[in-house]
């Protein structure tokens, strides 16, 4: 008897624990003509027994935003609640006032001000894309971060929406019904929801190693772009190359979102940024070769930069995180074909040697990058880029030569993967572990030098003293390092796997 009593309590408390877990909701209802610049959201929460509740809008890392009150706007609660909005630290708090229902109402306003549409489009990333006929959002751009730890469910549907109009969600992409509910826990959504609508709007499916690929983009465009023409390539040939790099397709879907900026403007450049299980591109200008190796590097952060990250955050190592990664999607444009010789010494050598060795910030502690990254973007925007895919170049070519050809930098790589796999989710790679994976290949104390003096200190490496692989040939203009190719070099033949 006693023991069923037990029984009884403790299935009771697990009643009550379970409910309580079930109230704490986010319910966003969302609104868009499909002409105009502006999305309605409706937000239903809940707030048990508190006197009142505080949001957080947006994120000061992603993408500057000073002006982030011209974004969200028209932020109302009902009676008897009140709100208190402190634009400085971006926090919205609703006092409840004996209020059960909680309700609040605002709009995302994503018309791009005239003034400055090249920073918008590559640095505030924070802004949305709404405009006649094209919506692109991710839920960084219009939902709210809670202050608590109550984890709730958040749920999104769409209340209207234009008729005939595409759509795309990132959450379940199978899911073509805009009014249909799509939900997920608080702490999974982060870089997890994308929608793109409208009537301008094609969503391509393919299926990639019996992984289904969505490629969204905008169908016409004031530049002339073809975008689901320029994009099938990756679909054909890069994504089939990249999934065999990391010997991996563990993923439920990838999406590619490119949509062209429609704001009147001139050519005005493009930006982009990946969330979980793809990455979206604002384009404003015609899809070249540029954009070609933008949609080849954000793609390949599916691995280097997001399954395998060095460091607490992403700013620690961006030598690894952006360089490392941009080396493995230069390779791999190379291995799909897409690049020929022509584009990848041009990158080599005009994109990387050349503006890095002539960089007056070149020398550069790793440290200084996260403080100046948004404010001198033109200087330290790129200088983790550059002098990681500079090193990963050296370093593949240290690896060849001291296998003797039988192992390159993709083995430690993929042991690198091999590791973090090993690891629990909230347990991070180090430099320490990435110095442990290259001794298999290295010798370890001049490969923690190397590290040390190179990538964190920042001091440029010296390539008159440098071997390459027979198949390079490296000669120094000036201070510039410049890399050639052998007449019998083929580039197919040394980046195949
Ligand atoms: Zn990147």
């Amino acid at each position: 008897m006693a023991r069923s009593i037990l029984t009884l309590i403790l299935l009771l408390s697990f009643n009550i624990y379970s409910s309580a877990q079930q109230k704490s909701f986010m319910d966003y209802v969302l609104s868009w003509d499909g002409e105009s610049s502006i999305l309605k959201v409706e937000l239903t929460y809940s707030a048990a027994q508190k006197d009142s509740t505080v949001f957080i809008f947006g994120d000061p890392s992603f993408g500057g935003q000073k002006d982030i009150f011209n974004v969200i706007k028209n932020i109302r609660c009902a009676e008897p609640e009140v709100l208190k909005i402190e634009e400085a630290d971006r926090r919205i708090t609703v006092y409840h006032n004996g209020a059960k229902k909680h309700k609040l109402t605002y709009e995302i306003d994503g018309s791009l001000p005239a003034d400055k549409p090249t920073m918008v489009s590559q640095r505030e990333l924070f802004r949305p894309v709404i405009t006649k006929g094209v919506l692109t959002l991710v839920n960084k751009q219009f939902a709210l971060a809670i202050t608590d730890k109550s984890n709730p469910l958040v749920s999104f549907s769409w209340h209207s929406y234009p008729e005939d109009a595409s759509y795309f969600n990132s959450v379940q992409p199978s899911q073509k019904d805009p009014s249909e509910k799509l939900s997920a826990h608080y702490d999974e959504i982060s870089n997890l929801v994308c929608f793109v609508m409208g009537d301008n709007i094609e969503v391509r499916e393919y299926s990639i190693m019996d992984v289904p690929y969505y490629c969204v983009t905008t169908k016409e465009d004031t530049y002339g772009n073809d975008l689901q023409g320029s994009l099938s390539p990756f679909f054909e040939s890069y994504f089939q190359s990249i999934h065999r790099f990391w010997n991996d397709t563990d993923f439920p879907f990838y999406f590619l979102s490119v949509t062209a900026l429609q704001n009147n403007q001139k050519e005005i450049g493009g930006g982009g940024f990946g969330i979980k299980n793809g990455f979206v591109m604002k384009l404003g200008r015609v899809f070249g070769l540029r954009e070609q190796y933008v949609t080849a590097h954000e793609t390949a952060h599916t691995w280097a930069g997001i399954k395998i990250m060095l460091g607490e955050d992403s700013f620690d190592h961006q030598w690894f995180g952006e360089g490392f990664n941009d080396y493995t999607a230069i390779i791999n444009l190379v291995n799909s074909k897409i690049y020929g010789r022509e584009e990848f010494l041009n990158y080599l050598n005009d994109d990387n040697f050349k503006q890095h060795y002539e960089s007056e910030i070149k020398g550069a502690h790793n440290d200084s990058i996260a403080a100046n990254y948004w404010t001198d973007y033109a200087n330290y925007g790129k200088l983790p880029y550059r002098r990681g895919f500079i090193y990963a170049f050296y370093l593949d070519n240290q690896i060849r030569l001291a296998s003797n050809g039988k192992f390159t930098l993709r083995n430690t790589l993929l042991d690198l993967y091999a590791l973090r796999k090993t690891k629990k989710k909230d347990e991070i790679l180090t430099v320490e572990d990435f110095i442990n994976v290259g001794a298999a290949y290295l010798d370890k104390k001049e490969l923690a030098a190397q590290i040390s003096r190179y990538m964190i200190s920042g001091q440029p490496i010296d390539f008159n003293t440098v071997k390459l692989i027979g198949e390079f040939e490296v000669e120094i203009d000036e201070t510039i390092p410049k890399v050639s190719l052998t007449e019998r070099a083929d580039l197919l033949k040394i980046y195949q796997w």
